[in-house]
């Protein structure tokens, strides 16, 4: 798009703030994620336009704007997700929702309600003052909102007794191309996890639970006596509500970076159930902050998925060897491999999480949070045709957040041209 239609597209969005600046636009065309160089070659990430709406009012305008001149919408939240959802693939609007971050809490129902661009942990701080609590939180939390992880359909603190952030959410609020619609419980699967391809999360209704302290206690064992706690502790009737299983070398990388002195074993970490002990409290303290050992790298390769807990071990042993020793693992399955996106090696390490991903897949696991980089492996949901129905009646001309979640364009062949690779990695 060239300047003078930049320019009407400003004007068109007047009375939004927005702004066209190319350092603006630069910082809106990455997320967390790094992929390898050559990839960004396939898609136009630099946006056209920045906005940020601070009312649905604002939201449907940007949307009809962008239906009359068949421009992509791509929402964004803190752009903490790893796959490439909140990066434009063919430039067009991205809508920052962090403006609208106004929240407020049923009490007696135990219902959260919050606009999109609210901040978990802002929310938690208000929900305590309350005596209540969030049932589940990615680690993000500190930063990331809550239409962006019920866009991308994560997992997180307090999902071994709540289930993931799909199980949560009692209706959600959302903006198409036909205006704003509220849809209940039985239909939310058309919205979580599908990185806003079918919509606009403008507020969501979460459920919440009542609050208590946290206690959080640590004990060293290997991966397979920690299943089997797990498997005594999980289930509703169970009062401990998450369970972390952080490896030696992961440890090891913290001590590395925050020049602490943690011991360097295999170790579980639950919350609720039993009293705290220090060990406990130091890595629940740590838990918003797996990332740090990005330090060692300077890059960071991650990769998540859901793992049946019986057949955690094996995916543990298999992932230590493609992944070699130098890498964290966090069961739920959270695994992160300090790289340095300026080598060759960091290719590989790419290529490698592709390999997991179909590893996690032979083993009755499955991927969510699929993005831009893994749209290929969306064929893979149970309910993809569904979806795609649906997705084609809402959005005929694919200008919801394309490329995300629905493959489109040269990154989904690309990315399955590279997991075949990926096998001799
Ligand atoms: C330190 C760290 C810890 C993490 N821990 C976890 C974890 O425990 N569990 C987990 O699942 N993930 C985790 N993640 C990944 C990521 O943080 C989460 O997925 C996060 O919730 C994304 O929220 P966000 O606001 O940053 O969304 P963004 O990254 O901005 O967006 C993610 C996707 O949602 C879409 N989106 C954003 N807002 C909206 C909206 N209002 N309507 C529709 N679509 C929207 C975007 O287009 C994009 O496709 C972690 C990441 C980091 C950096």
């Amino acid at each position: 798009m060239d300047s003078a239609h930049t320019m009407s597209l400003s004007s068109l969005l007047h009375g939004i703030r927005n702004d066209s600046s190319m350092l603006q636009k630069f910082l809106y065309s990455h997320d967390l994620s790094t992929p390898p160089k050559f990839i960004m070659k396939f898609i136009k990430n630099i946006p056209d336009i920045v906005v940020q709406p601070e009312s649905t009012e604002d939201v449907l305008k940007i949307l009809e704007v962008a239906k009359q001149n068949r421009i992509p919408v791509t929402p964004r939240g803190a752009a903490t997700s790893a796959y490439g959802g909140a990066i434009p693939l063919k430039g067009g609007i991205v809508v920052d929702l962090s403006r609208m971050n106004g929240f407020e809490v049923d009490e007696d129902a135990r219902l959260l309600k919050a606009e999109a661009g609210a901040v978990w942990w802002d929310v938690q701080k208000e929900l305590v003052r309350k005596g209540l609590s969030l049932r589940v939180y990615p680690t993000s939390a500190p930063s990331s909102t809550v239409g962006g992880w019920v866009a991308v359909g994560g997992y997180g603190i307090g999902s071994l007794k709540y289930g993931g952030i799909a199980d949560n959410v009692a209706s959600l609020t959302v903006a198409d191309f036909s205006g704003v619609k509220v849809v209940d419980e039985s239909k939310v699967s058309r919205f979580v996890g599908l990185c806003s391809a079918t919509g606009l999360i403008i507020n969501a209704e979460i459920r919440l639970r009542e609050f208590s302290e946290d206690k959080p206690y640590a004990e060293h064992m290997s991966i397979e006596d920690a299943v089997k706690v797990i498997e005594s502790v999980k289930g509703s009737d169970n009062p401990v509500h998450s369970a972390l299983f952080i490896d030696s070398s992961f440890l090891s990388m913290k001590n590395q970076v925050k020049g602490t002195d943690l011991p360097e074993k295999d170790t579980l970490l639950l919350c609720d159930g039993k009293e705290s002990n220090s060990l406990g409290e130091e890595l629940w303290e740590d838990r918003f902050y797996p990332m740090r050992i990005k330090m060692l790298g300077p890059s960071l390769v991650t990769f998540e998925a859901l793992i049946p807990l019986d057949r955690v071990p094996e995916f543990y042993r298999e992932a230590k060897r493609i992944t070699g020793s130098r890498h964290g693992f966090e069961a739920s399955v959270l695994l992160f491999m300090p790289s340095d996106e300026r080598r060759f090696s960091y290719t590989l390490h790419w290529l490698k999480v592709l390999k997991l991903l179909k590893l996690a897949r032979k083993l009755g696991g499955k991927e969510y949070g699929y993005g831009l980089w893994l749209s290929h492996r969306s064929r893979y949901r149970e309910d993809f045709e569904e979806l795609y129905e649906y997705k084609r009646e809402a959005d005929p001309h694919n200008l919801l957040n394309p490329g995300k979640f629905f493959p489109e364009g040269a990154i989904p062949r690309l990315m399955s041209l590279a997991e075949l690779t990926a096998v001799v990695v």
